[in-house]
């Protein structure tokens, strides 16, 4: 099965918690803090493989989450930081983070690209040493790593595409010209996946071409792979329009080329500007008639118009280096630049990171905010500074002040994830 699209959700790791601990040595009284920083949470990376051609491995595992980071230990020992997640994905995988439909990467060269970072590590109570505080009881927590939920399409990489009605030769026409070997076969939906061929012309020029499938095959007979498989050709710089000249199948190819050609425009205007040559197949089972009402109609278009005969090679050499010829004047195979942060998609993250609710129960006010978690984690009690650093984040995060629009009295009990305080003004 051939499949081109998937939604995943990737989930860099956290970084470890920073370490409370004091220096202990025989015959020394008190030593100073030496807890050391928690490691970095490992990234998810992505990487071009060239062994795989489609997304179905994205069927199945649908997570792909990176280690955390390991906590940092006494004697300053920073905690082990965690290995990168590679993913690897066939080229052309274009990466868009779901809910906002935004590109991240465009997975066409051999660059690894990092799509959630990993969290850094929270410092250990060695940092927090200052003239003022010797005795830091108190560290920090790891920082969330990145997580998000990512569709995969992959767009094929093809400098050509192939496109026509089924059997009008096109699977012949990329075996002849190129090492590749799709199946040929005198009825309709033989091709379901699409096929890459590299087209050599000579030793320094080669390009892509690709035999896609689908198209009409699904278009015109309702059976639904139609426009599933435009999103390949997408890429093309260019279009080799193949149409059966012999008209042996009952069918005209005017009307076919014009029933592509709209079907082309339906799915987007960059395919129906991309640039075309109209390739006459099967002309060794044409009339001379038949060829000559094709080409005019085609060159009264304005369009380059070659006469072949894939199943012989007729006219394939001349149409290959007319091929090159025109790949030399267009520009690159498309690539989609990553696109940034939106405003809305920044505040959107901030706003998450702030987020709380807060219900009462008999009288206990319960705190639920996910980013407080790893806060509370390390968080002294016993310490004040610590303490201080704690209602400092419950009051700049709006916590306090809901908690006091409640109509929260002195003394009432605030449990925040099973921890229970008592609330002083
Ligand atoms: P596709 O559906 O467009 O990929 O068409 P195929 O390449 O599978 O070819 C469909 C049928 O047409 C096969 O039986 C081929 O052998 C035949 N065919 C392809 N090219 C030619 C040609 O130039 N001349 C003749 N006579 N038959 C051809
Ligand atoms: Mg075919």
């Amino acid at each position: 099965m051939f499949v081109d699209k998937a939604k995943i959700t990737i989930k860099a790791g956290n970084g470890g918690d920073g370490a409370v601990s004091f220096h202990r040595e025989k015959y020394v009284a008190a030593g100073g803090p030496d807890g050391g920083d928690g490691g970095c949470g490992g990234n998810v990376v992505f990487v071009v493989d060239d062994h795989f051609s489609t997304l179905i491995d994205f069927r199945y595992k649908r997570k792909y989450v990176a280690e955390n980071g390991e906590n940092g230990g006494a004697r300053r020992c920073t905690g082990k930081s965690a290995p990168d997640l590679i993913v690897k994905v066939p080229r052309g995988t274009v990466i868009r983070e779901a809910q906002s439909g935004r590109i991240m990467a465009d997975m066409s060269d051999d660059a690894p690209h990092i799509l959630a970072h990993g969290g850094r590590g929270g410092k250990g109570n060695a940092n927090f040493a200052t003239s003022t505080r010797q005795i830091p009881r108190f560290a920090k927590p790891g920082f969330p790593g990145e997580s998000f939920e990512v569709t995969l399409e992959l767009k094929l990489l093809a400098d050509v595409g192939l496109v026509g009605f089924p059997n009008v030769g096109k699977s012949t026409l990329i075996s002849v010209v190129s090492a590749a070997k799709p199946k040929i076969a005198n009825y309709h939906f033989t091709t379901l996946t699409p096929v890459l061929g590299v087209v050599r012309l000579d030793a320094e020029r080669s390009f892509v071409m690709a035999d896609i499938p689908g198209l009409i095959e699904g278009a015109s007979e309702g059976v639904g792979l139609g426009h599933e498989f435009l999103r390949h050709v997408e890429r093309c710089r260019l279009i080799l329009h193949v149409l059966d000249v012999s008209g042996c199948e009952g069918r005209d190819p005017i009307e076919d080329f014009e029933a592509i050609n709209r079907e082309l425009a339906n799915f987007s205007e960059a395919l129906a500007e991309c640039p075309q040559i109209v390739v006459a197949n099967k002309s060794d089972m044409a009339e001379e008639a038949q060829i000559d009402r094709l080409r005019e109609n085609i060159t009264g278009r304005g369009l380059p118009f070659y006469v072949i005969s894939a199943a012989t090679t007729m006219g394939t050499r001349e149409l290959m280096d007319a091929v090159g010829e025109a790949l030399s004047k267009l520009p690159p195979v498309k690539i989609y630049e990553a696109e940034p942060f939106t405003q809305e998609d920044l505040a959107q993250r901030f706003a998450d990171r702030q987020a709380f609710e807060v219900e009462v129960e008999d009288g206990i006010y319960y705190v639920s905010a996910p980013w407080l978690e790893p806060i509370l984690r390390t968080v002294n009690m016993e310490d004040y500074s610590s303490l201080q650093y704690f209602q400092r984040v419950l009051r700049s995060s709006g916590i306090i002040d809901k908690l006091e629009e409640m109509g929260i009295e002195e003394g009432s009990t605030v449990n925040i994830f099973g921890f229970e305080f008592d609330y002083i003004r």
